[in-house]
């Protein structure tokens, strides 16, 4: 694709780099077939490519982000399906998140729009207030039947549609929070290695199993785990959002408290069990390549962040414990499949220890968890939902399994089969307990 930006502008480090995307894109629309907003809304603007048109026009123009820009930005899921099916390497996520951060500087929303963004960004990292928001809303939940029933898919969903997908979102019941930072899980046996177990933000309050599960196994295969004291959200909520000042800022924040950890009693790698949050740490070297600072300390980062699947794979797990013939049916995070390119470990790791795994039909659709997508989209999430559980049943799963809790609380919203983490089966088949009995 032709671009026409100024010598000043190419001065800019993000429109140098946006302009080598843009040249990048040769519009074959390869892309559009995959993109989950395209495939049920049929509208070009609602495609990677009619968005890259979109990002090109705003910022070769230099010109704050319209109405029209931002209604279709903000349709966009961040699911990356386009960039695995996208020919010729357009990195349309890098483009995107420059895209995100121009709206959120420039672009004036409707007041009660800003207030929710800024709740969403204020409380979802921060694991106390989100622990007591979820206890608000469960108390708030029956007031949702009183709130508008949604309508097809609106181009911007009113302040009530999003609270009340909050309120369906919110859990029945809480359970006791996991380990404190600063907790140390010896290995057991012969010790393998020593890792980072990052503690995240909205899991450690959902599921706390789930980080419980990857200890269980990792200590139990000779691998010590620490939980970095002082670590904290790693930014990816904020920075879907646009807010890259808060987002660096966490990133600054655990790069320091890591690299600490690593210099001293060392660290063979910091495992995500959440792949939303993995994507974003193993680009945590782009994100601060120009911070003088703070850009080798990133890239290091980045390069120690594994997916827990992509370290369990790298070791030898002990036979299977447990000899199981369930059904799982194995749903691929779009984060997991197309942000890290991890599609065959976790499906592998399940099928080695016991169990039959079936792949969901267009697996590469995102479910319409997208961080905050099915709060502030929560028509589209909903239909994405629907479709994924319809095509979950299509597999008559036993249990469905998912290495992202974004997707597993969007998945459970529609369907009554347990959905677990692969790491907690990982853990019942080599002698933990079984999941998806609460
Ligand atoms: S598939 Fe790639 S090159 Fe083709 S239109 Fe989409 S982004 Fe551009
Ligand atoms: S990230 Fe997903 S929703 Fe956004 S343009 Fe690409 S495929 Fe479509």
């Amino acid at each position: 694709m032709k671009t026409e930006f100024s010598p000043a502008q190419l001065a800019n480090p993000d429109i140098a780099e946006a302009d080598k995307i843009l040249r990048a894109c040769v519009h074959c629309g390869f892309c559009t077939a995959t993109c989950p907003t395209y495939v049920l809304l049929g509208d070009e603007l609602d495609s990677p490519r009619g968005r890259i048109y979109l990002i090109k026009e705003m910022l070769e123009k230099d010109r704050p982000p319209t109405q029209e820009v931002v209604k279709h930005i903000d349709r966009c899921l961040s699911c990356l399906a386009c960039m695995t099916t996208c020919p010729s390497g357009v990195h349309y996520m890098h483009l995107v998140d420059q895209a995100r951060v121009r709206i959120e500087k420039e672009y004036v929303r409707p007041l009660t729009e800003r207030l929710l963004r800024v709740a969403l960004a204020w409380v979802l990292p921060r694991p106390g207030l989100f622990r007591l928001s979820m206890m608000l809303a469960r108390l708030a939940q029956p007031l949702a039947a009183l709130l508008p029933a949604p309508k097809a898919a609106a181009a911007s969903p009113g302040l009530l549609r999003r609270i009340k997908a909050m309120l369906a979102l919110a859990p029945g019941k809480l359970p006791a929070p996991g380990p404190a930072g600063g907790s140390i899980f010896p290995a057991l046996g012969p010790s393998r290695g020593r890792v980072a177990l990052l503690q995240g933000c909205a899991q450690q309050v959902l599921a706390p199993r789930i980080n419980q599960a990857a200890i269980n196994v990792l200590t139990r295969h000779g691998i010590e785990v620490v939980l970095v004291k002082d670590e904290q959200c790693c930014g990816a909520l904020t920075h879907h959002l646009g807010r890259d000042d808060d987002a660096l800022a966490r990133a600054r924040a655990n790069i320091t408290v890591w690299l600490k950890e690593a210099d001293g009693d060392g660290l063979d790698a910091i495992l995500v069990t959440t792949s939303g949050c993995g994507t974003v740490i193993k680009d945590y070297g782009f994100m601060l390549r120009e911070d003088s600072n703070f850009a080798a300390a990133a890239a290091r980062i980045s390069a120690l962040a594994k997916d827990i699947t992509e370290y369990l794979g790298s070791i030898e797990l002990q036979p299977a414990q447990q000899q199981s013939d369930l059904v799982i049916a194995y749903h691929s995070a779009c984060s997991l499949q197309h942000g890290q390119k991890i599609t065959h470990a976790p499906k592998e790791l399940l099928s080695k220890n016991g169990f039959v795994v079936k792949d969901v039909p267009e697996s590469h659709l995102c479910c319409g968890s997208a961080g905050t997508y099915n709060i502030l989209q929560p028509d589209i999430a909903n239909r994405l939902r629907d479709r994924k559980v319809a095509n979950i049943a299509k597999v008559k799963p036993d249990m469905i399994a998912a290495g992202n809790i974004g997707c597993m609380v969007q998945i459970a919203g529609g369907t009554s089969v347990p959905v677990v983490h692969t790491v907690e089966l990982l853990d019942w088949a080599t002698g933990g307990p079984r999941p998806g009995l609460n």
